[in-house]
């Protein structure tokens, strides 16, 4: 049975995704500035280097620890016995707010935001920005995610029902679906949506320095970054210092953590981004 619904998961994923991408071109939500075809395919190269990185690192790391766990009954969620589906719950929601912390440590600290960087310079965003990151920062979120395992508590169980919830979550608020309008609000009181994560790929920094969460928005909203108050006709994407569309080739993104830092949030005129530059 296991088995069988392993074998079922591959269509349904690919098939979710199909679905996904035939409705971004539908009801696209922004105007887009690169031919979706050269972007989607670098996407999907950087995406093919951090799979690689994930399943050295992440995995191998993860499921060990996640298993010692449950083995030693190590973590938060194992000093009292919970009746099982309560202890996945609780697993979720306390991942997804130490990934909003995790998020906002990479935008804040220097190191770090060099990778996250290449998340950032994407002149687009859609589905296939949701699996555009760095090799590095993925390798180097191993720490913290061995952190939010053992100091959590996250049994194998939980671990699955985590990026069960986590990778459709990203795929949607990365997507450049245009939802009614309606629903949007709606679902932005529980989840976010890609009107809310456009807003924190603004090439306008207060507006990046917002909806940080990877999922549930309460993490926003009790830290006072919640915004949907900017539309996204408004909205232009990407990092101030790279609107270049030279600068975001692969071949220029890659080195980038690398490489000596430019002034991101300033404009190549040295102009600082706001309402006014639209
Ligand atoms: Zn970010």
């Amino acid at each position: 049975m296991k088995r069988f619904l392993k074998i079922l998961s591959v269509p349904i994923i690919l098939g979710g995704v199909a679905a996904l991408v035939w409705l971004e071109t539908k009801r696209p939500l922004r105007r887009s500035r690169e031919s979706k075809l050269t972007r989607s395919g670098r996407n999907l190269a950087v995406a093919g280097l951090a799979a690689l990185a994930l399943r050295l690192t992440e995995k191998p790391v993860a499921t060990r620890l996640a298993g010692l766990v449950e083995e030693k009954n190590l973590g938060l969620l194992k000093i009292v016995r919970l009746p099982q589906w309560l202890e996945i719950v609780l697993a979720v929601v306390l991942m997804d707010y130490t990934l909003y912390l995790w998020h906002v440590l990479t935008h804040k600290a220097p190191f770090l935001w060099r990778f996250h960087l290449v998340h950032h310079v994407d002149l687009d965003l859609d589905a296939s920005t949701a699996v555009r990151f760095h090799f590095g920062e993925l390798v180097i979120s191993v720490i913290w995610r061995a952190a939010q395992i053992l100091v959590i508590g996250v049994a194998p169980h939980s671990l699955k029902a985590w990026q069960m919830f986590l990778f459709p979550s990203i795929l949607f608020h990365h997507s450049n679906l245009r939802l009614p309008e309606s629903l949007d609000k709606r679902l932005q009181r529980f989840i976010v949506t890609p009107r809310l994560h456009g807003i924190h790929h603004s090439i306008v920094r207060a507006e990046t320095d917002s909806n940080w969460s990877s999922g549930l928005t309460v993490w926003d909203r009790l830290h006072g970054t919640f915004r949907n108050d900017v539309s996204p006709e408004e909205i232009i994407i990407g990092v101030p210092a790279f609107q270049d569309r030279d600068e975001v080739v692969l071949t220029e993104i890659m080195p980038l953590p690398f490489e000596n830092q430019k002034n991101d949030w300033q404009l190549p005129d040295g102009d600082l981004p706001s309402k006014l530059f639209k």
